[in-house]
């Protein structure tokens, strides 16, 4: 699209067509007396014979929809499949197709009952909205010619057009046997981020902006507008890279790439032809967005990708400078909001709270941040559902499995009646969860298991009481720096520590220092560039290394604990040697604190994670030292199985039941006995009923997980028999066995 050169005359002749057309669609018709109207209006001002409109409907299947020229008969009867004939070429390459000699081109096929042999050229050019395929608009003349760059440009402008009338669903009526778009059911498949099922009303994080006027008579007010409302984006790039000079130097780089965008002289070029072809301002921004769109899906470059990533969210910028339509502006939240977002921060998610119903992202990930938050908040989460903002609009019906990672949009409602019998046994089940939420774990051969809940921040607070834990086995310091965009100061931390205390009332908080590095890196701290991150420099590596940060968060401890029992572990600790010199610190900063007159805690237990096998088999005197030990088990089995926890493709490989892994924890759990050392287990597993019952049948006695799993594993726990399980587990070993799952799921079957 470069360096192309427009005449005036077709400046003018184009503006002439808009005027047209928009006085066309003004007329109160119904949506196909409307399509008609555009292709007559397209042949005769471009003088072809033959001017056609085919659009989607659905996903994969294009239906001629208007024609003028060609067999009147063979309207919403001649369909064709993406990337069949010309026109399916056309829609999924989403490029122009231009060509004297149609019936020889490559990908021609014949459709006898269109008439449309005689037409030797042939035009066709993508009808498209912000990366979204719309369909197809076609001219044809029998003379073999090439259409020219401006009737190229025209036919483009005139399809930008028509795909902002197809978006307002202006050809949508009676006499359409099209469905309008946004009104179809449509099901999205993701992946699973955060269980639980909901029903509720589309509340877009960044909701569309609606060009309701493309067409514009008066280029030079347009031109004002664009120029005005550029300037405007030139100043805000500005000001955004004067308060960011201190930011990473990835964030400057982007910032730099919007400014150089933003002062384009390429884009803004073509957006005032745009405008001189008869566009409003708006549709300009849209028309050159849609391009870039479509480009983005095309290159593999990621850096490339990226930058078209940038102009496409300094397009939306302008948009909104232009139609003055901000992040919701008027809209209504429903009472049921089912969020709905391309990507979002944890910051925002936790400005929206408790009242989404779920959460359902475009991109995101299963260990993001935000997904950390869905997690805090028990708010379903499916991720990696593509296209859904283009999809879904404000206040659609929207069902969210996140179990399954599907989400059905606008539903029929079979499926709606069967989602609700599934939530409506969901419910029965939590009620009954809630009815044993005070009763302690004790199997029915008497053994008493500990259920605690892990947390990490104040939204989780709540769930202390609802879920019936016994405290917190696992508070994720890290998280409060995950969700600042600057390191938190000490003030703060003791703020934060002394409402977790408060909350809890006496029951413990075990709380874990910043377990940074790897898959958790602090926005506001300089990324190190490491080969492979899980193995790196993380966790108590970094505290070690670089004690500033730890001694500030174990001086906020003590002070939030002001007296009460305190107790603290050490994430990620590989050998003995480390734990000493953690534990060190903290002596330090008792001593500080003592000399300084603050009170110390009456009781101190400083435990270390185990989530290195390394740690199993450390001197004895290590578990003669260490006041407790926590297992870490998504790390350990991680590193156990040598399998990335983050990597969906191996993620999921190796079974936690695995005899060899349930081996070393018992291998654990002899070692921990041998010292009288407390033991419990914080990953993952222990909050799936099965592996949290094999664990506690090898000896595992505290288990931490999140609190929505509490009940499901208590409920399991109760009707148990550890001894049994006992027997089931060594005898799947002696048969030579993988896995002890399939052993143990028989006997659960057969008692019930
Ligand atoms: C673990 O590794 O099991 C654990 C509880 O820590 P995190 O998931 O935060 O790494
Ligand atoms: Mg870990």
């Amino acid at each position: 699209m470069g360096g192309r050169a427009i005449s005036d005359r077709s400046e003018t002749e184009s503006r002439k067509l808009l005027g047209r057309l928009r006085d066309a669609l003004a007329r109160d018709e119904a949506g196909q007396e409307r399509l008609n109207g555009i292709t007559r209006l397209i042949a005769e001002s471009m003088g072809t014979e033959v001017c056609s409109i085919y659009l989607f409907r659905d996903e994969d299947t294009l239906e001629l929809c208007a024609t003028q020229g060609l067999n009147p008969d063979a309207v919403h009867q001649t369909r064709m499949k993406l990337g069949e004939g010309l026109v399916g070429r056309v829609a999924r390459k989403g490029k122009v197709i231009n060509t004297p000699d149609a019936p020889n081109a490559r990908g021609f096929r014949y459709m006898p009952e269109t008439g449309e042999e005689h037409f030797s050229s042939f035009l066709g050019v993508p009808v498209q909205r912000l990366g979204e395929m719309l369909g197809v608009l076609v001219v044809q003349s029998k003379d073999s010619r090439d259409y020219s760059a401006d009737e190229i440009y025209a036919l483009e402008v005139v399809a930008m057009v028509v795909a902002e009338m197809t978006e307002l669903g202006a050809f949508v009526g009676e006499g359409a046997a099209l469905k309008a778009r946004h009104q179809q059911a449509v099901m999205f498949k993701g992946t699973a981020a955060q269980e639980g099922a909901a029903e509720g009303r589309v509340w877009l994080h960044e909701p569309r902006v609606v060009v309701s006027n493309p067409i514009a008579d008066d280029p030079a007010r347009e031109l004002e507008r664009l120029t005005t409302a550029v300037e405007e984006l030139r100043v805000g790039v500005d000001k955004m890279l004067d308060m960011n000079q201190s930011a990473d130097k990835e964030q400057l780089q982007v910032l730099e790439a919007y400014r150089m965008f933003a002062n384009s002289k390429g884009w803004m070029r073509r957006m005032e032809d745009d405008i001189a072809s008869g566009l409003s301002a708006e549709a300009a921004v849209e028309k050159e967005q849609s391009q870039a769109r479509t480009r983005m899906g095309q290159v593999t470059d990621s850096y490339l990708r990226e930058r078209l990533a940038d102009l496409d969210d300094l397009s939306n910028r302008l948009l909104r400078i232009l139609t003055g339509q901000g992040r919701q502006t008027g809209a209504e939240m429903p009472d049921d909001p089912i969020l709905i977002a391309r990507n979002i921060g944890p910051g925002e998610l936790l400005e929206y709270g408790r009242k989404l119903r779920a959460i359902v992202l475009e991109e995101g990930s299963v260990g993001s941040h935000a997904a950390i938050v869905a997690r805090a908040l028990a708010i379903p989460l499916v991720v990696h559902a593509q296209r859904l903002t283009t999809e879904a609009l404000n206040g659609d019906h929207v069902l969210v499995d996140g179990e399954r990672g599907v989400v059905h949009l606008r539903p029929d409602d079979s499926i709606t009646a069967s989602f609700r019998d599934k939530m409506a046994m969901q419910a029965q089940a939590q009620q009954r969860y809630n009815s044993i939420r005070h009763k302690p774990a004790v199997t029915q051969d008497g053994a008493r298991v500990s259920l605690s809940m892990n947390a990490g921040l104040m939204a989780d607070l709540p769930s202390l009481d609802s879920s019936g834990a016994e405290g917190v086995g696992l508070f994720r310091t890290e998280l409060q720096f995950l969700i600042r965009n600057q390191m938190p100061k000490r003030t703060e931390l003791v703020a934060i520590y002394q409402r977790v205390m408060d909350a809890a009332g006496g029951k413990t908080v075990v709380f874990r220092t910043l377990d940074i590095g790897s898959d958790k890196v602090l926005p506001y701290m300089k990324p190190n560039d490491e080969p492979n991150p899980a193995l790196g420099w993380r966790a108590i590596r970094v505290g070690l290394d670089r004690p500033g940060v730890l001694r500030m968060q174990l001086q906020a401890l003590l002070r939030a604990a002001n007296g009460r029992p305190l107790s603290v572990m050490f994430p990620f600790v590989a050998q003995f040697e480390e734990y000493r010199s953690a534990r060190a610190e903290i002596d330090k900063a008792i001593a500080r604190e003592t000399r300084l007159g603050h009170a110390i805690p009456e009781s101190l237990k400083i435990g270390a994670m185990l989530e290195t096998p390394s740690l199993a088999f450390a001197p004895q005197k290590f578990f003669d030292e260490v006041d407790f030990i926590s297992i870490g088990g998504n790390d350990l089995k991680q590193f156990f199985f040598a399998a990335d926890r983050e990597n969906e493709r191996v993620r999921r490989r190796y079974d936690t039941l695995n005899v060899s892994f349930l081996s070393l924890i018992e291998r654990i759990v002899e070692r921990c006995a041998i010292s009288d050392t407390t033991l419990s287990f914080c990953g993952e597993d222990a909050g799936r009923p099965i592996e949290a019952l094999c664990l506690a049948a090898i000896g595992i006695r505290n288990l931490s997980m999140r609190p929505a799993s509490i009940g499901p594993v208590k409920s399991l726990l109760l009707r148990s028999n550890l001894t049994d399980l006992r027997k089931i587990i060594a005898d799947a070993r002696h048969r030579g066995e993988q896995s002890v799952r399939p052993a143990v799921m028989e006997y659960l079957r057969q008692g019930g």
